[in-house]
């Protein structure tokens, strides 16, 4: 059965795919989802679905706090198997030198219109009665939630077939040429654009693009009593995401409405295998428990990793592709893409028509990549 020429072919079926093909279908363009695979079986399966407000770079502040603000204008929308819920992040000092970064934080949040509240010792204890005595206090983000991701990715695409999208699986993108694709089985599909967001996988298609894996750990336990009711996340987490080191772990607990605790996390360079390593494992929930020290009688019921897209700057990848006319690459979310799933998908779109977005597109565009190139050669 051949297919149609569409106004754009959505390369991959991850969250923040699906929510492309949502927010293009329902601007009116015909729009085609190919998936190699099932529907949220790459990087977006293994995630654990905090939605965040991330302030260590103002253009992924900025980002960031429009993405949890269409969260939270969708969440009304979201259907019960999306478990979106509001549980706050709980950012957490262990000594007065990173209570003085908490501080700093919250003054700065003022500023900026953030909503954060400055956590002292005694309520930190208030809030989280469970964690180890002696932390100096914290930062809480009241607004930030969960999701569980592969239901949200589901309901985008839901939403992107009542708009007549249509939807490809099992078959992959092997080539893209200005203005048609061509699948694994020699079907060639024209196409005004193709929206490149195939995670990981991106440079089979666009080698020149410095998007590589960051692997990652998580586990969680089995039901029961929830031990804490925010995601509770070390200060120092934004070290271990920045850090160069080969392994890099930092504690972030998240209550999921099952009693159900998921512990993360860990990153790692240089490795593209999925195996769980029991090292990498020891290191992460002995961090956790460091903070929560009930969690060392809790069962763990399952172990997984997943690969994060990540970049150089840390910073997503949102634009035209100028070496390859017709194609817009979405993809580089690192440990972000399911916060910024649907702002990704508005900017995106907005600027396929020629429409103004909250924010500006310049920081994230590929072409930063390029001209690192030519100032390095
Ligand atoms: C351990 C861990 C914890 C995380 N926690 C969070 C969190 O709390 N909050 C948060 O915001 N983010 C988190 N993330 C990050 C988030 O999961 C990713 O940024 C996000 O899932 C990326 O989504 P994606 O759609 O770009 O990629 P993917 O989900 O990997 O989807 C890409 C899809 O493209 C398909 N594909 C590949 N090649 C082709 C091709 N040639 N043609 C067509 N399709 C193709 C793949 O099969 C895949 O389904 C976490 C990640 C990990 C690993």
């Amino acid at each position: 059965m051949s297919i149609p020429n569409v106004d754009i072919v959505v390369a991959g079926a991850g969250i923040v795919g699906c929510a492309c093909a949502w927010k293009a279908a329902e601007a009116g363009f015909r729009v085609l989802v190919v998936e190699p695979r099932d529907v949220a079986s790459g990087t977006t399966g293994a995630a654990m679905g905090h939605i965040l407000v991330v302030d260590d770079n103002p253009s992924i502040f900025r980002l960031t706090s429009w993405a949890c603000r269409l969260w939270s204008e969708l969440a009304s929308r979201l259907p019960p198997s999306v478990a979106y819920t509001r549980t706050g992040t709980l950012w957490i000092a262990s000594n007065e030198e990173q209570y003085v970064t908490a501080k700093k934080k919250h003054i700065q949040g003022q500023r900026l219109g953030w909503n954060t509240e400055l956590v002292s010792s005694q309520g930190l204890y208030e809030l989280e009665p469970l964690l180890r005595p002696g932390l100096a206090g914290g930062l809480l983000v009241p607004e930030d939630a969960v999701v569980y991701p592969p239901a949200a990715a589901s309901f985008f695409l839901a939403m992107a077939r009542r708009y007549q999208a249509r939807v490809v699986l099992g078959r992959r993108l092997v080539k893209i040429t200005p203005h048609a694709v061509t699948l694994d089985d020699n079907e060639q599909i024209g196409m005004q654009w193709c929206l490149l967001t195939s995670g990981c996988e991106v440079r089979q298609l666009l080698p020149e693009l410095p998007i590589f894996p960051r692997k990652g750990h998580l586990a969680i336990t089995d039901r029961g009593a929830p031990l804490v009711r925010h995601q509770v996340v070390e200060l120092g987490y934004h070290e271990s995401v920045r850090s160069d080191a080969p392994v890099a772990v930092a504690c972030n607990i998240q209550p999921r409405p099952t009693g159900q605790l998921l512990i993360g996390s860990s990153r790692q360079h240089g490795t593209q295998s999925t195996d769980v390593e029991w090292s990498v494992v020891r290191q992460m929930l002995a961090r956790a428990i460091h903070f929560l020290p009930c969690l060392a009688g809790q069962a763990i019921t399952r172990i997984w990793t997943g690969l994060r897209p990540a970049t150089p700057d840390g910073l997503p990848v949102l634009g035209p592709c100028r070496q390859t006319p017709g194609v817009f690459v979405i993809a580089g979310h690192e440990g972000l893409g399911v916060t910024l799933s649907v702002a990704s998908a508005e900017l995106a779109v907005n600027w396929l028509l020629g429409k103004p977005s909250p924010i500006v597109i310049e920081p994230f565009l590929p072409e930063r990549f390029q001209q690192q190139v030519s100032a390095l050669s």
